[in-house]
């Protein structure tokens, strides 16, 4: 039985030298940050392959051996390990599992065969705060209903540093601001997406006796102390 299923029975060869093959695609992986798609980069991308035996210069036989012994770097292969590292550059607005094609960079064929390809799958890593659907980023704010009631002003930290976002007085909890074209390039054509800030609003709890009084007191001023509860359709889903 074949110890080594899916590959052929080794025959013992007599030093013949390597077939010519084509070296194996390679695949590497690069996880970046969207501050890093956002403005596009250089990185270094450490790629672990084969190159070319430079004692045997790809034949896999020793020299001056007329092919007849295998070489002593490459026991016949015809190619050594590798591992290299290549500088990439990175366009603004590249997608999550994005691949990257660097044609003839993988894997130095045997016996002289042409190298493989190499394949950089680009991982766009987890933000603490934006989500991205598409070239947009989402994130939410958390305001007491103080300030959601009065208005507000924050400064809120974009990829392009702080921008100063108006609450305006009145804001909903489920209403969202929109920072137009402070998003993520778009990778083909001009423009960027946009920056959505969704506002969630808490109900106060656990008031103290004078809080509640004075609560009671905004809803006498207003009407409310009997409310008019409004029946309607529930909210759309994003
Ligand atoms: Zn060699």
């Amino acid at each position: 039985m074949n110890a080594f299923p899916g590959q052929p029975p080794r025959s013992p060869q007599s030093g013949t030298g390597a077939r010519t093959r084509t070296g194996q695609d390679t695949t590497a992986r690069l996880d970046l940050g969207l501050d890093e798609i956002a403005s596009g980069c250089v990185k270094e991308v450490v790629v672990d392959t084969a190159a070319v035996c430079g004692a045997c210069h790809g034949v896999g036989g020793g020299p001056g051996s007329a092919m007849s012994t295998p070489c002593h770097e490459c026991g016949g292969e015809g190619r050594v390990p590798l591992r290299r590292t290549l500088a990439l550059k990175i366009p603004a607005g590249v997608d999550d599992g994005t691949r990257i094609l660097l044609s003839g960079e993988g894997e130095a064929g045997s016996g002289g065969g042409r190298a493989g390809d190499l394949y950089v799958e680009i991982r766009e890593k987890a933000h603490p705060v934006f989500r991205r659907r598409g070239d947009d980023l989402h994130c939410t704010v958390v305001v007491p209903m103080t300030a959601a009631v009065l208005g507000t002003r924050f400064a809120l930290e974009t990829m392009d540093g702080p921008a100063e976002i108006d609450l305006p007085p009145g804001t909903h909890s489920g209403r969202s601001l929109v920072l137009s074209q402070h998003g993520i390039p778009h990778l083909r054509g001009p423009g960027r997406g946009d920056i959505v800030v969704h506002v969630e609003v808490p109900t106060p709890t656990a008031l103290d006796a004078e809080q509640e009084q004075l609560v009671r007191r905004l809803a006498h001023l207003r009407g409310e102390d009997q409310p008019t509860i409004r029946l309607q359709p529930p909210p759309a889903h994003p």
